[in-house]
């Protein structure tokens, strides 16, 4: 059995049982199962379980808000209002989009040869989830490999199993077949079962870049197909010409939303030298503003960390900083992990503290002189995920933004997301986009008929030169 710790307060509030490795491969077995039959259900009756399930979340929306707000601490309003409505809105586009996966074509490419290019499902897909979003993580694999005609069988974090069990019990309550989506719990041995399993074809993880690793390393024995979603350090680039009190307004909530548990937060913002110190001094005010506490009490905004060894985490790059701390910077004393939003100004550019992800409400904000430094300065870490620059200039904002290695710049804003927006990086950032129809791409894999329609006496040539 494993106890689960509500992080607002310290406590156990639940117990599950990990899957024992051995039970991997059966679960396996009843997703191929149910493969044989979803894979050749027609786009429409696929579109319809999807639709379903999105209902049925939205009906279960109190117990489904209870679970995610006992295991992750955040607040109730934030998940309940928010993502849960969110995650509804994927589902519904992904069944959209079920029914709108074509193949690239058809046509005569070869003398007497009629060509189809189809799409088909991949076949079982392996998912491995994370804690910081689960239930929206989990949404986000099993939507659009199964609006792709895929089984499932996914794993959530250790810590956060619920939502995503309640999530498959409502898939089978909205008609998929049995054994469509299996969730299998437990930590990195589970896994690694599952990376490994021979019955699975392809394996998606949302995670840290040691864990894509890892996965990757895994799964190349039987070489699976891999979509990796892992860990980003966004930049914030901060023009003089910005409206200041918008950016400190997007920029603090960017750098603390989920309590800074966020592959995309802002986590280091680089200012034009000639509006440094009152850009800080902005952001400062803002984080100082930002109230962490209760995730069931409405004036709350940002709930605790995960648990008390990821509070000690990102306290020791707090720590370990070279540069000034000017607002939050110690652990909240009191029951639950709780952490205040923190900003460290003049940190060097080398430290960890600039280079490293450290997955909590902590703002670095360092100076540039010019574009060039401030694209440098924003490309120089191993990730690729998310940015964003702020400026009343469109012309330098969108000349920035085309040299930024990452996945997503947002202009006078960071974090929104949409349901038809692909959302994934480059680099250490991983590869492979989640939402969007190209999420659904990529459960599917192209297929070429090649049916001969004449004889070959009525043919110009055999073959194409
Ligand atoms: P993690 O890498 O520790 O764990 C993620 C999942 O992988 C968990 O389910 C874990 O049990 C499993 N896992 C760990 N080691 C494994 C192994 N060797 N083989 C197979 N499975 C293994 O990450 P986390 O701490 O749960 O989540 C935070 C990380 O996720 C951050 O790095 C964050 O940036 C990243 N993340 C990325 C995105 C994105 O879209 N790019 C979104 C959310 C979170």
């Amino acid at each position: 059995m494993r106890e689960l710790i509500n992080p607002a307060t310290g406590l156990p509030c639940a117990e599950i049982p990990d899957t024992p490795v051995e039970g991997v491969a059966s679960a396996v077995r009843e997703a191929r199962a149910a493969f044989e039959e979803w894979s050749q259900a027609t786009p429409g009756e696929r579109a319809r379980v999807l639709l379903r399930t999105a209902d049925l979340v939205e009906a279960a929306a109190e117990e489904l808000t209870r679970l995610e707000v006992e295991e992750t601490g955040k607040p109730a309003a934030v998940f309940r209002d928010g993502e849960l409505p969110f995650a509804a809105d994927n589902l519904r586009f992904f069944a959209g989009a079920a029914r709108s996966l074509e193949g690239s074509g058809a046509g005569v490419f070869s003398a007497g040869y009629t060509s189809v290019m189809l799409r088909r499902p991949v076949g079982v897909v392996g998912s491995i989830a994370p804690w910081n979003f689960p239930f929206v993580m989990a949404i986000w694999k099993v939507g659009p490999a199964l609006a792709a005609g895929n089984a499932v069988v996914i794993k959530p974090a250790p810590q956060t199993p619920r939502t995503t069990l309640r999530l498959a019990e409502l898939f089978a309550e909205a008609g998929a077949p049995a054994g469509l989506v299996r969730v299998v719990t437990g930590g990195a041995e589970v896994g690694q079962a599952l990376v490994t399993d021979p019955g699975v074809d392809m394996v998606s993880v949302t995670g840290s870049t040691e864990t894509g690793r890892a996965v990757m390393t895994g799964a190349a024995a039987t070489l699976k197909r891999v979509h990796l979603e892992l860990g980003g350090k966004a930049p914030a680039l901060v023009f003089e010409d910005a409206d200041l009190a918008e950016m400190a307004r997007g920029v603090a909530m960017g750098a603390t939303y989920n309590t800074g548990q966020d592959c995309t937060a802002a986590t280091r913002v680089y200012v034009a030298r000639e509006v440094y110190a009152d850009a800080v001094e902005a952001l400062r005010a803002t984080l100082a503003d930002i109230t962490a506490g209760d995730p069931w009490d409405p004036a709350t905004d940002i709930g605790p960390l995960i648990s008390s060894a990821h509070r000690d985490r990102v306290h020791g790059f707090v720590s370990r900083a070279s540069g000034r701390v000017l607002q939050g910077g110690s652990p909240i004393g009191g029951p639950g992990f709780f952490y205040p939003p923190t900003l460290v100004a003049d940190a060097a550019q080398v430290s960890e503290i600039v280079q490293g992800e450290i997955f909590g409400p902590v703002l670095v904000a360092l100076p540039f002189d010019g574009e060039d430094e401030a694209v440098r300065l924003a490309n120089d870490t191993r990730y690729g995920l998310a940015s964003s620059v702020w400026s009343r200039d469109v012309a330098r904002a969108m000349r920035v933004s085309h040299r930024l290695d990452v996945g997503v710049t947002w202009v006078n804003d960071h974090l929104p997301i949409a349901s038809e927006a692909p959302h994934g990086g480059v680099k250490g950032s991983g590869f492979g986009k989640d939402m969007s129809q190209e999420a659904v791409q990529e459960y599917s894999v192209t297929r070429h008929l090649m049916v001969k329609h004449a004889a070959p006496a009525e043919r110009d040539s055999f073959r194409p030169a």
